[in-house]
């Protein structure tokens, strides 16, 4: 396993085998006039081993190897920084081939680690207490960008993580295929092997792309709810005004379909005096009603100019005994990697703010909200 000083250097004429699924990389192997099983081996030492030297992949024909030489590569996003926190929580700046930047995490714990990727460039959403709505959406992440987040952290940890969530910049379900395809390849046993209770999609909630991606994949599901009513979340959540509560619901339930033991997890970003009182924390009971739930209260990691701060200690755990109470299971989450503004809602790549777009929270008066 090799660290960051190896990770391939772009260039950008070649194709990437990265954006390639197992079945894509089976079709190129007949295309290149080989067997099938030449692209599964091609898939397992990219994926599994971290090899981008088609010479070393000593299992495929001579001439495939030399075909692959002529006109392809192994592309990963390049490490252009990488951020140690004290807490152990590791931030990587990733440039893609065209100069963008997007930022990857990673988070070890006691009995797991958890590699947090982004899907997009910017994000298009403009939440207001997230610092990546504030560049402005620039593009989706191709495939190749989205797993070559995690080819880089299973090189960094000499194996895979054991959990993913696409949690990082961007909405994945606005990045629909290729957050699918890459679902598929992070599932893989001949590559990532994460399992489907340990991959989380994070959705901000665009309802018609939940019932697609029931359709196709049944990895775990984290909505960004943050507030109990529809006026407080269409001007937290701006999506909120064209799939409203009503919709987001019942969408939540059928991606859960019959299996007793699935739940979708509420992220509930805790807001000092907007979102965190007694009386919304009875309102969330009573709208999560009959929908098996879990609840993650994320502590509101404060950026420049955000105009919000995040609700007092003793507030998160009254808010989060109400809950419990009620027998909603509520966890509150802690944050990582604050000094260097690794923790939720802080990536935002290196990115100029494109949109200059300023953003700021104006309590309850709807009509000022972005
Ligand atoms: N677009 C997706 C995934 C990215 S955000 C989504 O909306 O779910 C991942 C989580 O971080 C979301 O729950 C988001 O609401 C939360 N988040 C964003 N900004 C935050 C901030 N400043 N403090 C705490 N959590 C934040």
């Amino acid at each position: 396993m090799s660290g960051p000083a190896e990770t391939p250097v772009p260039s950008g004429d070649r194709t990437n085998l990265l954006d390639f699924d197992l079945a894509g990389l089976e079709a190129l192997a007949v295309t290149l006039g080989h067997k099938p099983f030449h692209g599964r081996n091609l898939f397992k030492w990219m994926h599994k081993h971290g090899v981008t030297d088609f010479e070393a992949m000593t299992d495929l024909a001579k001439p495939l190897r030399q075909a692959l030489a002529a006109g392809f590569e192994v592309r990963a996003p390049r490490v252009v920084l990488e951020q140690p926190s004290l807490d152990g929580t590791v931030k990587w700046v990733m440039e893609l081939a065209d100069g963008q930047h997007i930022e990857t995490v990673y988070i070890p714990e006691d009995h797991r680690d958890t590699v947090c990727i982004s899907s997009q460039v910017g994000c298009a959403l403009a939440c207001t207490f997230c610092s990546t709505a504030r560049q402005g959406f620039n593009r989706n992440l191709t495939v190749g960008e989205i797993v070559g987040q995690v080819w880089h952290a299973s090189r960094y940890l000499g194996r895979a993580p054991s959990n993913i969530v696409l949690m990082g910049m961007g909405e994945p379900l606005a990045n629909f295929e290729a957050v699918v395809k890459a679902l598929a390849i992070l599932r893989d046993d001949l590559a990532y092997m994460v399992s489907k209770h340990r991959l989380t999609l994070s959705t901000s909630g665009l309802v018609p792309n939940i019932y697609r991606l029931a359709e196709v994949s049944d990895v775990a599901l984290a909505v960004s709810l943050h507030a109990p009513d529809n006026a407080l979340r269409d001007q937290l959540v701006p999506i909120n005004r064209k799939y409203p509560l009503e919709e987001l619901l019942p969408a939540c339930r059928a991606y859960l379909g019959a299996d007793p033991r699935r739940r979708i997890t509420w992220e509930y970003v805790m807001l000092a005096g907007v979102n965190d009182s007694l009386a919304q924390a009875k309102a969330l009971i009573r709208l999560l009603e009959g929908t098996p739930s879990k609840v993650n209260l994320i502590p509101f990691n404060p950026f420049p100019g955000s105009g919000l701060a995040t609700s007092a200690p003793g507030q998160v755990d009254a808010f989060r005994e109400r809950l419990m109470r009620s027998g909603l299971f509520t966890m509150t989450r802690k944050t990582r990697g604050e000094e260097i503004a690794a923790a939720c809602g802080q990536l935002v790549g290196r990115v100029e703010d494109r949109t200059r777009r300023v953003v700021r929270f104006e309590p309850r008066t709807g009509a000022g909200a972005p």
